[in-house]
């Protein structure tokens, strides 16, 4: 291939353009390892990143897409080669180097992992940066003791990507999980996953009436931030925790000390970029042991390249549900 097809975002005098086009391989960013991708997916990041939003970006052009899955086709690292089926989430990708949103990608070994045994590529994609996320801190909330058998464990944002797939894994760990949502309409799906309560979203929002609530739920996932996050920390019980891994609600929240000083409870930043590849690897491992397949396959909604403009702004308009796995060959 001399030139490829990629959803390419451009920043011409200060104003921000987007769409296919066909680009020359030598315009890729630098790295080890020539993927041809199959799919990549749609994370809230991706979202930011199609409609020009702030904050993702940092060196254009830049093919979005955090995410992607394909087949090794050259390689300069001994870990990988020709045929290998790999995964991508992120790890600057859509930031600084180039990411999913085409037909092609080149990214250096130590952000690569094979896609594990028993995944079609489409499933790792299902799984994406907003799965492994879930799993991540599903693991924060383990190393900080959460073991199943007690209370529900809490989720915001529980019908969007991390929430989705967060439902489903707490769930198959034999955690009874409460799941929050602002789209009621969705509780049978939520259900589905293995919700055992539905939270109304509008009961975690506004400022919180105390420091201190009565003590509801061992540990929560938070996908949404802000206000959410404030009221969230005020009911954690003894020494639980709070997974902080994402701001779809808001950046900014307010807290007094007293969750921690007198419950002991623990908040748990979640980042899933910066890592080393036998981390990555071991979360894998786990998406595959405690993520039933015809969950995530329930939770997936296939797309074309073409459409992620319009889907970054759905996204971002929290009107997305579960997963969508864009298909670069569409
Ligand atoms: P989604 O849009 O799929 O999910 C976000 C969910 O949050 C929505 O489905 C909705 O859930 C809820 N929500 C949306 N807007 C609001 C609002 N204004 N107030 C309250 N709740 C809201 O996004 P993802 O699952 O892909 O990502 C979720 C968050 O996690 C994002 O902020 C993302 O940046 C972050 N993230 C962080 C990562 C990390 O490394 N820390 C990695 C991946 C994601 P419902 O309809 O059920 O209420």
């Amino acid at each position: 291939m001399s030139t490829f097809k990629a959803f390419l975002a451009r920043q011409t005098d200060g104003k921000f353009s987007a769409g296919i086009e066909q680009v020359d391989r030598s315009e890729m960013t630098p790295g080890e390892v020539l993927i041809r991708v199959a799919c990549s997916s749609l994370n809230y990041k991706d979202g930011l990143a199609v409609t020009g939003k702030p904050g993702v970006i940092r060196k254009f052009p830049m093919v979005p897409g955090v995410d992607l899955a394909g087949t090794v086709e050259e390689s300069s690292s001994p870990a990988f080669k020709p045929g290998d089926q790999v995964a991508v989430t992120g790890c600057g990708t859509s930031e600084t180097f180039w990411g999913g949103y085409a037909e092609y990608a080149r990214i250096d070994a130590e952000y690569i992992v094979p896609v594990p045994h028993g995944l079609t590529l489409v499933q790792a994609m299902g799984i994406g940066t907003a799965g492994f996320t879930a799993m991540e801190s599903v693991i924060a909330l383990e190393e900080h003791g959460l073991v199943p058998g007690g209370k529900p464990v809490l989720v915001t944002g529980a019908v969007g990507g991390v929430g989705s797939v967060a439902v489903a894994i707490l769930s198959k760990l034999g955690y009874q999980v409460a799941a929050s949502t602002g789209r009621p309409q969705f509780s049978d799906y939520l259900k589905s996953l293995g919700a055992t309560e539905i939270i109304e979203r509008a009961s975690l929002t506004g400022n919180p009436k105390r420091p201190l609530e009565s003590p509801r739920w061992p540990a929560a996932i938070d996908s949404v931030g802000g206000e959410t996050l404030s009221n969230v920390l005020t009911a954690i019980d003894l020494h639980g925790s709070v997974a902080s891994c994402g701001v779809a609600g808001g950046a900014p929240f307010a807290t007094t000390v007293y969750p921690f000083i007198l419950r002991g409870v623990n908040l748990l930043g979640i980042d899933s970029l910066r890592m080393p590849n036998a981390r990555r690897r071991a979360i894998w491992s786990r998406l595959v042991r405690d993520l039933p397949l015809n969950l995530l396959d329930s939770m997936i909604v296939k797309a074309p390249l073409e459409k992620v403009a319009a889907l970054g702004e759905q996204i971002l308009a929290g009107k997305i549900r579960g997963r969508v796995v864009i298909d670069v060959n569409a």
